[in-house]
């Protein structure tokens, strides 16, 4: 693999040199930077609103809501402790007990927000589901989390839930923020009638908060459960990994149906007392950038997904704005071409931080952090107080491999607040998990002299082709440096001979076509690039790559329908056409 290096001067007033403190970093000091309830309760929505408002910045905006209309809506503080006060209240009266789990089915509006951190603040737990699912992924989730009330809008219960209401018998009640319909109860009265005040429930650092399904991209998602004392990493990391201060404006593009539009896009921006922006409106390439510029962010979290579609638009899209409000962007999800990283360099004038986490982490734990300089195409380094390492498994037995550069599965000593505390109802699977003293992430990396981290791909998607141990990802991006490509996926197909031959799909950028001459020139190119073993055997011409809602790329189902297998979990299939 090539390493390009992108060397940047970083000079933060604010922030210490992490590298020197690593060997003391103690996630006790991180915990006590939160101010915590009284008596050793800890949650999170306290953390992430009421300790504000208590501190004097109630009149901050907390929440900037710009609907798909384009009209602003501003919260402050003070404002989203009231509404989440009062929804915490309406779940009081309802007979919501601690521990009950409470399900959202909602766009981006400001209902969404509020009930999640409503929700927390009656001890409750909260899991957010992507609006665009069908009635299927949403009874799905709804049994395994045993939901006893649901918030979605009338239209959404009428499309999805109705159907299927009567299947999940925990369901007491669904609440709907735009009127009722029947078997619903209209919210707003509800939350007009509530008080302001409301005694957030004493949750322990160990109770349950969040709810939340994996995106599904190896296979069946698994519903992973998170604790309130997870908020400690979500804080911490925010700083280290995102640069977040107080005051900031942030906009974090994930949707909370993800757990990055969670942990990132409710969490830790409030924790860290900065004003976070929320669209409404799917991805577009202009809208996007007026908001980057019209609204002065300075802190942007990402997907390269997105990424790779404002590449794909062209430096004309920018037109005339500008964005000198911007000093921090980072990306995550999924692996981030190098060449993604240089783009954000050119157009910018700094690169994407490309981060690694899982769902199961529940926190960035690998990360291209402010203090320290961006290789293109690596994952960073492991932030304080978090352990990785490059392992190799035999049986029961977990070795670390130490050699620079040597391929193995990552893998994390357990021990951070925001990990995992089980895959609901399969605690099997959950066990599986751990071995030898690591939790074992299912990914293949590598890691250099230098301590960075390199992603290979997933474990079930290691190609092995005549001896080679190939990694999709590194044919992908190498593909990615020519021209015309948009997106590519790449696969390993069984062949008698090789073991496996590596197939590429390809999406092309506007103006190329798909053409024979196209196809030599790509595998000219990838030959050149990765040598004839590695580079791919075949090319086949896509719009677009199957991707989950979450936008990373399900290679499973692209090897399931060459191969005529069947096409197993789609529940969170978005984009697909041939
Ligand atoms: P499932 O576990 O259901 O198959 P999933 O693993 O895609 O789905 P998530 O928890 O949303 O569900 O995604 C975590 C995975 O995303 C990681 O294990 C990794 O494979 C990939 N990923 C996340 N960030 C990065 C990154 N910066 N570089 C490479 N891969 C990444
Ligand atoms: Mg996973």
């Amino acid at each position: 693999m090539t390493v390009q290096r992108i060397s940047k001067v970083v000079q933060h007033a604010n922030m210490p040199d992490y590298d020197a403190t690593r060997g003391s970093f103690d996630w006790a000091d991180a915990q006590a930077m939160l101010d915590g309830l009284p008596d050793g309760h800890l949650n999170i929505a306290h953390e992430a609103i009421d300790r504000h408002v208590a501190a004097g910045h109630g009149d901050q905006i907390a929440l900037r809501w710009i609907a798909k209309s384009g009209d602003r809506t501003d919260f402050t503080y003070a404002e989203l402790a009231r509404q989440t006060n009062r929804f915490a209240n309406v779940l009081r009266a309802r007979g919501l007990q601690k521990g009950d789990t409470v399900f959202g089915l909602l766009g981006r509006v400001p209902e969404l927000y509020i009930a999640a951190l409503g929700t927390l603040k009656a001890g409750c737990v909260f899991c957010p589901l992507f609006s665009a699912f069908g009635p299927e992924p949403i009874q799905a989730r709804m049994q395994i989390g045993q939901a006893r009330a649901l918030i979605t809008s009338t239209r959404l219960y009428k499309r999805k839930v109705a159907s299927i209401r009567n299947t999940v018998d925990t369901l007491n009640e669904v609440f709907t923020i735009d009127g009722s319909v029947l078997d619903t109860t209209d919210l707003a009265p509800l939350m007009d009638a509530a008080t302001d005040d409301f005694d957030i429930v004493q949750t322990g650092r160990e109770d349950p908060a969040l709810l939340h399904f994996t995106s599904g991209t190896t296979g069946k998602p698994k519903g992973v459960v998170h604790v309130h004392q997870a908020v400690v990493a979500h804080d911490t990391t925010g700083r280290i990994a995102l640069d977040l201060r107080p005051g900031d404006i942030y906009w974090c593009t994930a949707d909370p149906g993800w757990v990055t539009g969670t942990s990132y896009g409710i969490i830790a921006p409030l924790t860290n007392r900065a004003t976070m922006i929320v669209d409404e409106a799917e991805f577009d390439v202009s809208r996007w950038y007026d908001i980057l510029s019209s609204e002065s962010v300075n802190v942007w979290y990402t997907a390269p997904t997105a990424i790779r579609m404002l590449m794909k638009a062209g430096a004309d899209a920018i037109g005339v704005r500008a964005f000198p409000d911007l000093r921090f962007m980072a990306s995550v999800g999924e692996p981030l071409n190098p060449e993604a990283v240089v783009w954000g360099n050119d157009t910018f004038g700094m690169p994407f931080h490309d981060n690694w986490w899982q769902t199961e982490t529940g926190g960035i734990m690998i990360a291209n952090y402010a203090a320290m300089d961006v290789k293109p195409g690596s994952m960073g380094k492991p932030l304080p107080g978090i352990e990785a390492g490059i392992v190799e498994v035999d049986g029961d037995v977990v070795t670390e491999v130490t050699t620079p550069m040597a391929m193995g599965e990552l893998a994390l000593r357990p021990g951070w607040p925001s990990m995992m505390r089980g895959y609901l109802h399969e605690e099997a699977r959950y066990k599986k998990c751990f071995k030898d003293g690591w939790y074992l992430s299912g990914d293949l990396a590598m890691r250099d002299a230098d301590g960075y981290f390199w992603f290979v791909g997933r474990a079930d998607d290691l190609i092995k082709s005549s001896g080679h141990l190939i990694g999709p990802f590194e044919v992908e991006s190498a593909l990615m440096e020519h021209e015309a490509v948009a997106e590519v996926g790449v696969i390993g197909l069984p062949d008698d001979t090789a073991g496996q031959i590596v197939k590429a799909y390809v999406a092309l950028k506007p103006g190329h076509d798909a053409t024979e001459d196209l196809r030599l020139d790509l595998m000219g190119h990838a030959r050149k690039r990765l040598g004839p073993a590695v580079a791919p055997k075949e090319i086949a011409f896509r719009q677009n790559l199957p991707k989950t809602r979450s936008g990373k790329i399900m290679r499973r189902l692209l090897k399931a329908r060459e191969m005529g297998l069947p096409e197993g979990d789609i529940s969170t299939l978005e984009s697909d056409e041939k």
